[in-house]
């Protein structure tokens, strides 16, 4: 489609954009998209996801779980907005029968998972609220802008990628052994599983909606991240090489066992179902948006794939 006629911009997806650009997709594509709230973040931001076909063998994509990693978000809307333009117009995309695609299946999208940290990497960590939940010591540190252009964690300071219920515990002993012993921009994992409204959304989310399987975006580094474990069902490798030919980004393991507590980690442990962690684009992060055109031409095909496979 032309770039003209977006409704979303290739613009920075704070959360005031984002739901601008949800609100203009409803309108402008009616039934094909049924959006639904399915969390609030700690700051009482709404969690949204985007539903397109009607198809039970559905999968999700998630994006915006790390602050910083915001252009993930935007990656998740583009994509959305060109998908349901093929939809509408009865086109293919990537030679992809999209009509029969989101028929016998359907995808849904969680565009920004965790809405406050994308607003403290994108704006500051200005936000109101934010003090009832940090301490002196890292307010202190987000009054430097640089400090928060690479905030990863929610408004509590808890890593929602090492909040989930799978290996949380030696999530926990790596993360104090690595010096991270509470809240802060990256990597803590909260005092509990699941102690976060953004991580409960999505486990929610997936428990109410059987997906087939779940994609996780992250940056960066070009990679696909495809196992866990013991938990790793078979077909997970032939899926994972699909993405990768499509994409031209590298199959990798986690450098150890102790990887453990992610969106991928739970999904694949609990449901026995494949999972991938994309970790999209390279260079510094966060990601500047002149690099946006080439890294979506390059994941276009994958993005089409990975909701068909
Ligand atoms: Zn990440």
């Amino acid at each position: 489609m032309k770039e003209s006629d977006r409704i979303v911009k290739i613009e920075p997806p704070d959360d005031g954009r984002l739901k601008m650009w949800i609100e203009r997709l409803k309108s402008a594509y009616g039934n094909l998209l049924e959006v639904s709230v399915i969390g609030n973040s700690l700051l009482g931001r709404s969690i949204c996801a985007l539903h397109m076909g009607s198809g039970s063998r559905r999968v999700l994509y998630c994006g915006g779980v790390h602050g910083r990693e915001w252009i993930t978000t935007l990656l998740m809307m583009y994509f959305a907005e060109e998908l349901l333009h093929a939809y509408r117009e009865g086109q293919r995309m990537c030679e992809m029968d999209v009509g029969k695609l989101l028929h016998s299946g359907g995808l849904t999208i969680i565009p920004a998972l965790n809405p406050d940290g994308i607003e403290i990497a994108i704006n500051g960590g200005d936000c109101p609220g934010l003090r009832d939940y940090l301490s002196a010591d890292l307010l202190k540190n987000c009054r430097s802008r640089e400090f928060c252009r690479r905030w990863k964690s929610n408004a509590r300071g808890v890593d929602i990628n090492r909040n989930f219920d799978a290996g949380w515990d030696e999530m926990r002993s790596v993360a104090m052994n690595g010096g991270i012993c509470g809240p802060s921009a990256g990597g803590w994992t909260g005092e509990y599983p699941e102690s976060e409204p953004e991580t409960r959304a999505v486990v929610q989310l997936c428990e109410e909606v059987r997906f087939r399987h779940v994609m996780a975006f992250h940056s960066q580094g070009e990679e696909i991240y495809w196992n866990y474990r013991g938990f790793t069902p078979p077909r997970a490798h032939l899926m994972a090489r699909v993405l990768s030919v499509s994409s031209g980004y590298a199959l990798c393991q986690p450098q150890s066992d102790a990887a453990a507590a992610g969106l991928k980690d739970w999904f694949m442990e609990k449901y026995h179902a494949p999972a991938f962690t994309v970790e999209i684009g390279r260079g510094e992060c966060p990601i500047p948006l002149g690099c946006f055109r080439f890294l979506y031409s390059r994941l276009r095909e994958m993005l089409v794939l990975g909701a068909a496979i």
